[in-house]
């Protein structure tokens, strides 16, 4: 039980590797990562037994930038046939569980291999219940079983409390048809992500205002019009019609980086392809300045070490409002829907 297995996005191996590294090094939890490129996933293996144990312990999963999924546990070989009692027996050590995931990896042989999963979920689930290493109990451990091909699974657990909120940290939005653009998923995946489910009518409510930086077409305004909260588009490209006319937008047409709103607003959320040191000041700006209360903000990720520079900049953001006295939570994920970029939110706290 002393690798710590975790899911990404492919292409982003190294970067897991590089946050988990430096996460270890800070709890002192003694180890090494390993990851082959393009897998989608990435090890980092304990060198002491409760290692991957207590680096889970300390650390929320949420708080992770690269990691889509994550478990503790061991790789189990597989038969061609009766996989079910090889399985049983791998999991003698295991703790009761109060739930089951079964996963593959986020490529083309995890696509193949998720209808096989689907047709095995059935029978083991009745085997585990029936051997008594499942229960219903939504707070034990999770069990996360991930496939790498039908003869090697990763045995893996995580606490139900502190791991992804989807299977394999992939989420399963439905693309809302009047949308002007697909993008518009990562400001609902963003929401899913950093703000809880029961806080959304406080913090996303109707009568809000928000200012929606390299705006155009439209995906992100049209998630928060949907909320019925009054946006001010910051574009010189043109906006969909359809949210113009809903009468709660006003589309300027002006710099996002100079734009300054006259009245602070609820919301600000920025989508502009552009360095992300430049991005990131301007973030710690807005929130500095007080013109904004939470923000989403898509930072582009740089060609070489990007979980370096990511941090870098993070840390740097969080130090400048620091120095202003401001208390702000910040928080930085790669989204589902995001590619060679990370999503960031900040919220001032207090007054
Ligand atoms: N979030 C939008 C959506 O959901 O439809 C997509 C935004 S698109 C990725 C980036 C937009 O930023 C483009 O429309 C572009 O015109 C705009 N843009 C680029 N630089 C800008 C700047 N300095 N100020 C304002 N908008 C800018």
């Amino acid at each position: 039980m002393n690798t710590l297995f975790l899911h990404c996005r492919p292409g982003f191996e190294g970067e897991v590797c590089a946050e988990m590294a430096d996460i270890a090094a800070q709890l002192e939890v003694p180890g090494y990562p390993k990851s082959k490129p393009g897998s989608a996933c990435a090890e980092f293996v304990c060198s002491e037994a409760e290692g991957a144990e207590r680096l889970m312990r300390q650390t929320r999963f949420n708080r992770l930038i690269f990691p889509r999924q994550w478990a503790r546990g061991a790789f189990v070989s597989l038969p061609e046939s009766d996989r079910i009692s090889v399985l049983l027996e791998a999991l003698a050590d295991y703790p009761v569980c109060g739930s089951l995931w079964l996963e593959v990896l986020d490529t083309n042989e995890g696509k193949e291999l998720s209808t096989f999963c689907k047709k095995f979920e059935a029978p083991l689930r009745k085997a585990l219940l029936k051997a008594g290493k499942l229960v219903e109990d939504a707070k034990k451990p999770r069990l996360l079983l991930t496939f790498k091909s039908g003869r090697e699974v990763f045995a893996g657990i995580a606490e139900a409390d502190n791991l992804a909120m989807w299977p394999m940290g992939i989420a399963r939005l439905k693309f809302p048809r009047e949308a002007p653009s697909r993008s518009t998923l990562k400001l609902e995946e963003a929401w899913h992500h950093f703000i809880p489910r029961e806080q959304w009518d406080q913090r996303l409510a109707p009568g809000m205002t928000a200012v929606d930086l390299g705006a155009a077409p439209g995906g992100w305004t049209w998630q928060l019009v949907n909320r019925e909260i009054r946006v001010t588009a910051v574009d010189n490209g043109p906006m969909a019609e359809s949210l113009m006319y809903s009468g709660f937008v006003v589309h300027q047409r002006a710099d996002g980086f100079t734009f300054r709103p006259r009245h602070p607003v609820h919301w600000m959320v920025c989508d502009i392809v552009e360095k992300p040191a430049r991005t990131a000041a301007m973030m710690e700006a807005w929130l500095g300045e007080g013109l904004c209360r939470e923000a989403v903000v898509n930072l582009k990720l740089p060609m070489k070490q990007r979980y370096a520079e990511v941090r870098r900049l993070l840390d740097r953001v969080e130090a400048g409002l620091a120095e202003r006295g401001m208390k702000v939570s910040i928080g930085c994920k790669q989204l589902y829907h995001d590619r060679e970029e990370v999503t960031c939110h900040l919220r001032r706290l207090g007054k």
